[in-house]
């Protein structure tokens, strides 16, 4: 794990980009309550959360992944894995009622960061449609 925050801090400038909050939280520049960590994801609660469970799900090299619509095709299986890692965490969650997985793209998406990021979010009924 640690090689691979390494890998992540010496990869982090591939897409031109500064570093992002998230860089810092992969690097633990920035303190986060980590939930949940692998050679290339990382789960952590969100700092204002929506719901009673709400965490994010980034992939720890950002390598152009500033968002879901510049995502290539050699990116697949990383954006699966951010998937099945979403799924994983929800579970050891307790969140067996069912979630919420949302990707903000852009500037009509409300992004805010711009470091791919999956919310999660569960432990109470959600409404639909979000506003
Ligand atoms: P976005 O609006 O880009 O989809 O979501 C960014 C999310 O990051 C927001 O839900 C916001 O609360 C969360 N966030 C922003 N800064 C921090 C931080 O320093 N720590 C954590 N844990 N979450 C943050």
């Amino acid at each position: 794990v640690e090689a691979a925050q390494k890998a992540a801090a010496a990869q982090q400038h591939a897409d031109g980009g500064t570093p992002t909050l998230f860089d810092k939280i992969i690097n633990k520049q920035i303190p986060a309550n980590i939930i949940y960590e692998d050679d290339t994801a990382l789960a952590f609660r969100d700092i204002n959360p929506q719901a009673p469970v709400h965490f994010l799900v980034i992939p720890k090299v950002r390598d152009g992944l500033t968002q879901l619509s510049k995502a290539t095709e050699q990116q697949e299986q990383l954006l699966g894995h951010l998937l099945i890692v979403a799924s994983k965490v929800a579970k050891q969650e307790g969140l067996d009622q069912g979630f919420r997985v949302v990707i903000n793209d852009g500037r009509h998406g409300s992004q805010s960061v711009y470091h791919l990021h999956l919310h999660i979010l569960g432990g109470r009924q959600l409404g639909w449609p979000p506003g």
